[in-house]
């Protein structure tokens, strides 16, 4: 049901952003991919998604963004999905990992979404959505930049929503808990050097605690409620913060 529309994944060369453009592809949509990665595995992406666009663009950079979103040209499903972590408790947080994950989480989806928007409005419909966390509704320790930026994403989304309500465009922000992926891996040594636990304790013990499932979401999961938010069923469905986590924040 996506046929003739263009999505824009950010942050879709892994995890849970590779699963949304999975998904977005398979109803037909075209697919522009962003992200880092191997080039091989990138080029078989690429061939995977029916010949998929690439843009390598690093998101912390305001330039390179307006000159992809330049380039795509006639956004029609905008996907803020690229985001980054990490974990030390707030009086040692280096400043510099602060500024990045700020300007990567929170930061860069204004930009794409200022630049996605006129098209959007003009053609009067779009679909703007974000992935956040539960960490846009909830805090843990030592995740002081990432929570930040959550919420404010969260934010961002219902505002955004707003401005754009009479015009055919809906912006909503998806929500997970713990998925497998390489972001929640890489947090493992120093989630375990904050709390002095073993690799074990903190994936039982602080990653699945949290998810009453004692569960990890799934890649696809997040991909079928993007799918979900595209429909045109959807069309009321505005500045909605959709949960899937397993629980978590019920609790
Ligand atoms: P991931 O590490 O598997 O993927 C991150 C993607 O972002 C990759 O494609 C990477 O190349 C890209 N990326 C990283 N830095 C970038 C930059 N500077 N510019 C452009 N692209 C960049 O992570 P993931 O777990 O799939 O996370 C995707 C999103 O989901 C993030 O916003 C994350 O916060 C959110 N999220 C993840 C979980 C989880 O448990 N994995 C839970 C809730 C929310």
């Amino acid at each position: 049901f996506l046929d003739g529309k263009k999505a824009l994944i950010t942050g879709s060369t892994s995890g849970i952003g590779l699963a949304v453009a999975r998904a977005l592809h398979a109803e037909g949509a075209a697919i522009v991919l962003n992200g880092f990665g191997d080039a091989e595995e990138i080029a078989k992406l690429q061939e995977e998604l029916g010949g998929a666009a690439f843009f390598d663009s690093d998101l912390t950079d305001v330039a390179a963004i307006e000159s992809m979103m330049g380039e795509v040209e006639g956004v029609d499903i905008l996907v803020n999905n690229a985001g980054m972590q990490h974990v030390a408790p707030v009086d040692e947080f280096p400043v510099d990992k602060w500024d990045k994950i700020i300007a990567l989480n929170l930061s860069a989806a204004f930009h794409t979404i200022r630049l996605a928007v006129p098209h959007m409005k003009k053609q009067g419909w779009g679909r703007i959505i974000n992935t956040a966390s539960a960490h846009s509704l909830v805090a843990s320790p030592y995740k002081a930049a990432y929570v930040a930026a959550k919420h404010g994403i969260a934010g961002l989304t219902k505002t955004v929503a707003l401005e754009v309500a009479e015009t055919g465009v809906t912006v909503n922000c998806i929500s997970p808990g713990y998925v497998w992926t390489p972001l929640v891996e890489n947090q493992i040594p120093d989630t375990m050097k904050a709390r002095g636990m073993s690799r074990d304790e903190v994936i039982d013990q602080v990653l699945l605690a949290k998810q009453p499932t004692k569960k990890f979401v799934q890649p696809e999961d997040i991909g079928e409620m993007a799918v979900f938010l595209c429909r045109d069923s959807m069309a009321n469905m505005n500045g909605a913060n959709w949960s899937v986590d397993g629980g978590w924040t019920a609790e």
